[in-house]
């Protein structure tokens, strides 16, 4: 029986999660659990899943969740160190689906500690990269992506030589606006980029995926957690949303990891890896699916892509910066105040001043990827603000 603790329980991942264990009550048990505002559902969720310890991150929530969980013998604490506490708190795997660079403190606390991570967060391996996974290989932490490409490519890797890895392909859905005109982008509402095609996601990722900005960032998650050059990973656009990755291996042999789009499969992956446990995601049926189809993403419609790569290639902040200026001109898109293509526009402004003012350094330390999460926000705030008062 492994105790699972969710940092994000109340969210797409955490939901699906909770599905899987729901399910397999003989192999998972809930440890902690974690929201940040939403404590009706993460009270909810303790008393089903009977778990140890429920944090919400917003202290302003403490109140309401420590009453709904009165009596109920369930751990209650509030705000950032306690969502610290609850990574630590006693467990056999960690699965981090916080969203965004606010994920990264828990998710580095729950790194430290040598365990099984099963990891969605990817904003934190953008953020900090190298500080991230020096952590992991020094505390032994069992890492096991959840993401379903890294997730496909962790899989094709096992037992693999991977010193002959030649490329690594990560699939894009291409989006809601895959085809749309630079004129209809612009128009684009938050309703239309939040519907997408082939999975049902939060709204920060949901929007990453329209703008493809996502597939960057997993490019970059690819480049820290698989042992390869960033030149040696591809994006190719399968509006299918079937096969998830490829790998080539020097041999000429290529191997791809196919799946209907859920992510209860990956995460059944991460939970139970190197065991496989019954999933109840929908199989596929390859005659049904009569064709799948690749193209090459349009770096023009959708830039972007190419930001991300050229963050990577940076090297250094730049990451952090483009990571959390996108979260700001995401947020600024959702609330209105911005339109879709100035999402790519300001991050594009804000890595080019970051440049500039040679604000892009190798970070030593946590605090020196904050200093740069916190510099990318100033930028992008900087840009969407001339922006509305031009
Ligand atoms: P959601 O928005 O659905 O859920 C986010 C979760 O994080 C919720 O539990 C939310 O709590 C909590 N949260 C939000 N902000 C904070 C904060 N500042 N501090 C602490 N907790 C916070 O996101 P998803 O589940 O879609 O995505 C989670 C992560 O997984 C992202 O990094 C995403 O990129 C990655 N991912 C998601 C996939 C998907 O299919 N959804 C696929 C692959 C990766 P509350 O409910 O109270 O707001």
């Amino acid at each position: 029986m492994k105790a699972v603790t969710i940092l994000g329980a109340t969210g797409s991942v955490g939901t699906s999660t909770l599905d899987i264990i729901r399910r397999a009550p003989d192999k998972f048990r809930v440890a902690a659990v974690t929201a940040q505002t939403n404590a009706a559902k993460l009270a909810q969720i303790a008393i089903e899943h009977r778990a140890e310890l429920a944090v919400i991150g917003d202290e302003a929530c403490y109140g309401e969740l420590r009453d709904r969980l009165a009596g109920s013998g369930i751990e209650v604490g509030a705000g950032p160190s306690a969502l610290i506490a609850a990574a630590e708190h006693p467990a056999d795997c960690v699965v981090a689906a916080i969203t965004g660079a606010a994920g990264l403190a828990p998710t580095l606390a729950a790194a430290r500690l040598g365990r099984r991570l099963a990891l969605a967060n990817k904003e934190c391996l953008v953020a900090a990269g190298d500080i991230f996974m020096a952590t992991v290989r020094n505390s032994g932490t069992e890492l096991v992506p959840i993401d379903s490409e890294h997730s496909g490519v962790f899989q094709l890797l096992a037992g693999a030589d991977t010193r002959a890895i030649e490329r690594i392909v990560l699939t894009a859905s291409g989006g809601p606006f895959r085809g749309w005109s630079l004129e209809r982008l612009a128009q684009a509402t938050p309703e239309e980029a939040l519907k997408h095609p082939k999975w049902n996601m939060g709204p920060k990722i949901s929007i990453d995926s329209a703008t493809l900005m996502n597939k960057g960032l997993e490019l970059i998650e690819a480049y820290y957690l698989f042992p390869v050059e960033a030149e040696q990973i591809d994006v190719v656009v399968h509006p299918q949303s079937i096969v998830h990755c490829l790998v080539t291996f020097e041999d000429g042999s290529v191997l791809a990891q196919l799946s209907c789009p859920d992510m209860r499969i990956p995460i059944s992956v991460g939970l139970a890896w190197p065991e496989r446990i019954p999933s109840p995601a929908a199989r596929l049926d390859l005659v049904a699916l009569q064709s799948l189809t690749f193209e090459a993403p349009d770096l023009e419609r959708f830039p972007a892509l190419r930001l991300a790569r050229e963050a990577l290639d940076l090297g250094g902040t730049a990451p952090a910066i483009l990571n959390a200026a996108n979260e700001v001109a995401v947020e600024s898109y959702l609330a209105r105040r911005s339109g879709f293509l100035d999402i790519a526009r300001t991050v594009a402004t804000c890595l080019d001043r970051a440049v500039q003012a040679g604000l892009i350094r190798t970070p030593q330390s946590l605090d020196d990827v904050m200093a740069a999460d916190a510099t990318g926000r100033e930028l992008a705030r900087d840009v969407l603000a001339a922006k509305v008062a031009g």
